[in-house]
């Protein structure tokens, strides 16, 4: 049996870092990929944000591969397909690893970072009161426990011995408070990882200030979210970084950064954050196809090699293409 893999090529550099991702998947695995349509770019041809059926094809594959897709701020818009997914899969956990290089980065770190996906203020409850703008933070007794719970079976699973929690308890007393105490109780249960805590704002700081800042963070939302950019400036680039969104039985891969409009349609965006996330993605289908799991830590293996031999795109200083930091990628594989 092969793996069923679904691809969305997204907006901006999307099709690019994707395509440049897909050339090396098809030659190191047998898999079937099911390419879906969907983005800003679909919808400026179709009005429609995805194709017909595309979530049905979505739910019949085993994993999806994704570069970034842009929801329009102004003018026709359409509700997130990024959200969508998320929702539709209740992909809770976003899994981001940051590791240094060495030269590169401006400070040493092998972390990973599990930001909560679905709540927090991301939990798309806003509107208009009158004249005031109100956007709720949700966090659930149930969603705050089973991030928790995901962080330190990660540690576990991973040989890493400490999860610290992110917060701004001292303001947020209700919501993350919450989060704080299931944090704290979840901690019992896995008594040979470490837990503590972590104000936000200083967590910011120690990010760029010291070496090894943190080993496994859990995060709420937003935090993830502003958090992740930090430590990818830290490692060196958004193009070096990618991501899983995990949820009970499907998982979404994808780079961290966004559609990158500046430099698209050039042939030079970074494609490692997406060939990271496609290793990530073969670790993760290993449970369902084993032998996978090897094949994507190769894939990490060859990254580092490209790096180390400095075979770079613009982000990192260099000026190889896409396409050829792909290619040396290969080449190291093979
Ligand atoms: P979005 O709103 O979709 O998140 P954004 O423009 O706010 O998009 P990014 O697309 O992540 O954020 O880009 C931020 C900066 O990082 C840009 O200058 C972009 O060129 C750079 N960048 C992002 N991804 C890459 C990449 N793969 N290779 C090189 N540079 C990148």
């Amino acid at each position: 049996m092969r793996p069923k893999i679904a691809v969305i090529r997204g907006d901006g550099v999307g099709p690019e870092v994707v395509g440049a991702t897909l050339a090396i998947l098809e030659r190191v695995i047998d898999a079937e990929f099911i390419e879906v349509r969907a983005g800003k770019g679909y919808f400026m041809e179709t009005g429609s944000p995805m194709e017909e059926g595309g979530m049905d094809r979505l739910r019949e594959s085993d994993a999806l591969l994704k570069g970034p897709i842009a929801t329009p701020t102004r003018g026709r818009s359409y509700p997130s397909v990024n959200l969508r997914i998320r929702r539709e899969f209740d992909l809770y956990a976003n899994v981001r690893p940051f590791r240094s290089y060495e030269g590169i980065s401006i400070r040493r770190m092998d972390l990973v970072m599990v930001r909560e996906n679905v709540e927090g203020l991301y939990a798309g409850r806003e509107e208009m009161r009158g004249e005031e703008a109100v956007t709720e933070r949700v966090i659930t007794r149930r969603g705050a426990r089973r991030i928790a719970e995901f962080a330190f079976n990660l540690a576990e699973a991973r040989g890493r011995s400490r999860v610290t929690a992110i917060h701004k308890k001292n303001v947020l007393k209700v919501s993350d408070g919450l989060f704080l105490d299931e944090f704290y109780r979840v901690a019992e249960g896995h008594p040979g990882v470490t837990a503590d805590d972590y104000i936000v704002d200083a967590a910011a700081y120690r990010l760029v200030k010291v070496d090894h800042p943190f080993d496994v963070m859990l995060l709420p939302n937003l935090y993830g979210d502003i958090l992740s950019d930090v430590a990818a400036g830290v490692v060196g680039s958004l193009g070096l970084c990618g991501s899983a969104q995990i949820g009970e039985d499907y998982g979404a891969f994808e780079p961290i950064h966004g559609t990158a409009e500046d430099i698209a349609g050039r042939g030079v965006a970074n494609p490692i954050g997406t060939v990271m996330a496609a290793s990530m993605m073969l670790e993760w289908l290993d449970l369902k196809f084993p032998g996978l799991g090897q094949v994507g830590r190769r894939m990490a293996e060859a990254v580092d090699g490209v790096v180390m031999a400095r075979k770079l795109t613009p982000d990192l200083g260099g000026d190889a293409t896409t396409g050829e930091v792909a290619e040396a990628i290969l080449e190291l594989m093979d």
